[in-house]
């Protein structure tokens, strides 16, 4: 695996370029920015929203899911190593301070077949303990804090993070810009590389040229014209927030099933999340809330029944829009000369935009890459492209 980092068919110029533009202030974007920054480029990022991270990266808390599977192929095995990648980014830019992130370990239960099939592959190899460990029912509800149904697969590792929090560190740069309140409506080829371009909430026209142009601005970016044939599915997703009741304060680590239950943070429970394919309204339902506590019951019935009576029209939570592409991976690498994207990060952005920005800035430095030419090549946007058509 080692030996094809050494293709060079996947890194640009030799010269590394002075500025850069990023579209999209939401994880991939930040994490975009993040990572030219730190080789030195001076990035001007932009969103239409007033604030940093507006959209599916707005939500109070998010899980750090890595949902590993056994086979050796570019989808396990990138999301291995975005998993690596994204604790030691982490690292880098967050405090564990149980406010900003938690790393109070994740359980990912076999509570139906697919789930204990997968397990039982991962299972025949031999995993380090720190990454993750094999666990029965018994082990898992000890190490919840609360009893449950299921055994399964324990990362130690595994916790929640705020994304906003996430996204607001890293971009704490002085070489970066924030250019909030610009919605871009055009993206065009210029003298000096490229240019975004639009109305403020004023109605001003502004514009924005960089060298390098990245979009990392998910389902949006099918309305600017070099991805208007990208396959972006939009999928609405709602998380439910529930009050801790005086035995629910006992959990202890994230749990998941079919969704996820993270312990309360502030006095309440985040549980995720829905999944409606094509759907792009971010209207709270209760009928989304019924069904994350439904899928709780499952999953682990014993923190279903720890949090007590419910009534779901009272309940608080947030709708916003995740982009997928088919195939389970993001769109991360070249689109045109400079040119370049961060999409589809669909429900794991936590786990894959910091890897991706570091595909992107080794890519546009002409730096050795970070994974291996067989996953940058599932990742690669003109091939997933070509491969749709
Ligand atoms: C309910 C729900 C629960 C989730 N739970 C988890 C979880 O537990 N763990 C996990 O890893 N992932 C989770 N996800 C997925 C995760 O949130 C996404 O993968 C991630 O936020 C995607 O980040 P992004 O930067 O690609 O997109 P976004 O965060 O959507 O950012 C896109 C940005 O582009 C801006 N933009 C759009 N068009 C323009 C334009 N024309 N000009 C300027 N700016 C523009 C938007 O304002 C926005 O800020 C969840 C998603 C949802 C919806």
């Amino acid at each position: 695996m080692a030996l094809d980092r050494q293709s060079g068919s996947h890194t640009a110029s030799k010269t590394i370029p002075r500025t850069a533009f990023v579209i999209g202030g939401g994880i991939a974007g930040c994490a975009a920015a993040y990572a030219l920054a730190k080789r030195g480029i001076a990035v001007t990022l932009i969103d239409r929203a007033p604030q940093l991270a507006s959209a599916a990266s707005g939500n109070p808390c998010g899980i750090l899911h890595a949902r590993f599977g056994a086979g050796d192929n570019p989808l396990h095995n990138f999301v291995r190593e975005a998993y690596l990648h994204a604790l030691k980014l982490l690292d880098e830019v967050l405090p564990v301070d149980g406010v900003m992130r938690a790393e109070c370990g994740l359980l990912q239960l076999a509570c139906k077949p697919v789930e204990e099939k997968r397990i039982a592959r991962l299972a025949e190899k031999e995993w380090p303990a720190h990454l993750l460990q094999f666990v029965d029912a018994a082990q898992a509800g000890h190490l919840a804090g609360v009893e449950m149904k299921y055994g399964g697969l324990w990362f130690p590792r595994g916790g929640w993070v705020v994304p906003p929090a996430l996204c607001a560190a890293l971009v704490r740069d002085v070489r970066i810009t924030q250019r909030l309140g610009h919605e871009v409506v055009a993206l065009e080829q210029s003298a000096a590389g490229w240019r975004a371009s639009g109305l403020d909430a004023q109605g001003q026209a502004w514009s924005q040229e960089a060298e390098v142009a990245l979009v990392c601005c998910a389902h949006a970016a099918k309305k600017l014209a070099p991805f208007a044939h990208f396959p972006l599915i939009p999928v609405r997703g709602q998380i439910t927030e529930v009050p801790q009741s005086p035995a629910s304060k006992a959990l202890q680590a994230v749990v998941c099933g079919d969704g996820y239950c993270a312990p309360a943070v502030n006095g309440v429970h985040v549980i995720g999340a829905t999944h409606a394919f094509e759907d792009e309204s971010t209207e709270l339902r209760v009928a989304d809330h019924a069904e994350n506590l439904a899928s709780l019951a499952e999953y682990a019935p014993a923190v279903r029944q720890a949090l007590g009576e419910v009534d779901a029209v009272t309940l608080n939570g947030r709708a916003a829009i995740r982009c997928s592409a088919p195939g389970s991976m993001p769109l991360v690498g070249k689109v045109q000369q400079g040119l370049y994207c961060s999409l589809a990060h669909g429900t794991r952005g936590l786990l894959t935009a910091g890897i991706a920005g570091e595909v992107l800035a080794a890519q546009i430095c002409g730096a050795l890459p970070p994974l291996p030419k067989s996953i940058l090549d599932a990742l690669d946007p003109l091939l997933r492209v070509r491969h749709q058509g």
